[in-house]
């Protein structure tokens, strides 16, 4: 079973072709990426409106990329899938809409996927995939949670932010810093040549005795610092973003230990752009090898957004019957949509 995947529910539009031969862990043909970051950075964040505009005019090109370095034609794609939400109303009409027409125009069906379904099935393209069961902390530019999953569709909402994401936090931060959009990765970087210790921050619900996190106050807090250090800001800045990245790391690494606590199992899988985080993943590998828990991460560049993820995320539905694509060209998107009621 061939699958195409598009994504387009922000900034990134993504293609790509995932082969789903017998039991196995679906593979991995080949992905098209582009972002749209550098339109957008004029703006300092995403524009809805040439977001949209831009969807259009890349999806066409990289779907045909993707069949092309495959060798494989459009008649022989089994199921095209799309992300079907949450995202962007007027991107997700774009990837939606190429998706219908391509299924109608070759009479196959076609399957709308959730897109932190993607983020969260995303590390079974690497090379050493998980096994189910595992917890998932899904940290993204829009979310934060922490997940038991026992299989394909079987997700349980353990905790989540109740204000900011993650990665909300990253570039909200960065902003202030004026480290440009997204600032989650020029933070990071600035953060290396950094001490960690030397501004007090605080760590929201760290001790909160559940699992959900709060980021909004951590903005604030870098605000202030800066307002305070005025003149010596320039200065100080990698502190700071070192001081800001630690808060980050640790929150989700104390809030990830506690759920894994809390559920008994040995093995994590993370997942969205946060995922990249070099110290996120440093101290989560360290206090992880302590307890004997493996965790699984996506490649570094398929944390973000990207059509694999979603091409994959369909495969697995589409196995494991999870799903049914349909020969409905009639679609809807879903801006705003929970993970826990697919
Ligand atoms: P959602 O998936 O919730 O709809 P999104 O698709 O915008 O949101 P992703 O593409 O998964 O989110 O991730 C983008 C986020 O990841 C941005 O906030 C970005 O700053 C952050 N990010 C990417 N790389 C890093 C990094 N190395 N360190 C910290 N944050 C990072
Ligand atoms: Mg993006
Ligand atoms: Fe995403």
């Amino acid at each position: 079973m061939l699958v195409l995947g598009i994504e387009s529910s922000c900034d990134e539009t993504g293609v790509a072709l995932v082969e789903a031969a017998g039991p196995g862990v679906p593979r991995l043909l080949a992905h098209g990426l582009h972002s749209q970051i550098q339109m957008h950075q004029a703006y300092g964040g995403v524009v809805p409106e040439l977001a949209s505009r831009d969807h259009i005019r890349r999806v066409l090109p990289l779907t045909e990329q993707v069949l092309a370095e495959t060798g494989r034609s459009l008649a022989e794609v089994d199921v095209v899938a799309y992300t079907r939400g949450p995202g962007l109303a007027g991107a997700l009409l774009v990837g939606a809409g190429v998706a219908c027409a391509l299924g109608a125009a070759t009479a196959r069906p076609v399957l709308g996927v959730h897109h932190l379904e993607g983020h969260l099935l995303s590390p079974f393209l690497s090379a050493d995939p998980p096994q189910f069961p595992f917890v998932a902390l899904l940290v993204s530019g829009g979310h934060t949670q922490l997940m038991r999953v026992d299989g394909v569709g079987r997700y349980e909402l353990l905790g989540e932010t109740i204000d900011d994401a993650a990665g909300e936090a990253f570039d909200k931060s960065a902003k202030l810093l004026g480290l440009g959009y997204p600032g989650g990765p020029a933070l990071s970087r600035l953060a290396q040549q950094g001490d960690a210790a030397a501004f007090k921050l605080p760590r929201p619900l760290l001790h909160s005795g559940d699992l959900d996190f709060s980021f909004a106050g951590l903005k604030t807090a870098v605000l202030t610092q800066a307002k305070k250090l005025g003149g010596e800001l320039e200065a100080r800045k990698a502190d700071l973003a070192a001081s800001t990245e630690a808060a980050i790391a640790e929150v989700l690494v104390k809030k990830s230990l506690a759920a894994l606590k809390a559920t008994g199992l040995k093995r994590m899988v993370v997942a969205g752009g946060v995922g990249a985080n070099r110290l996120l993943r440093e101290q989560l590998n360290a206090a992880c090898a302590r307890l004997g828990v493996r965790v699984h991460y996506p490649e570094l560049h398929l944390c973000t957004d990207n059509g694999a993820m979603i091409a994959m995320a369909a495969a697995m539905r589409l196995q494991d019957g999870q799903a049914v694509a349909t020969r409905t060209y009639a679609f809807d998107v879903k801006p705003r949509w929970d993970l826990a009621t697919v």
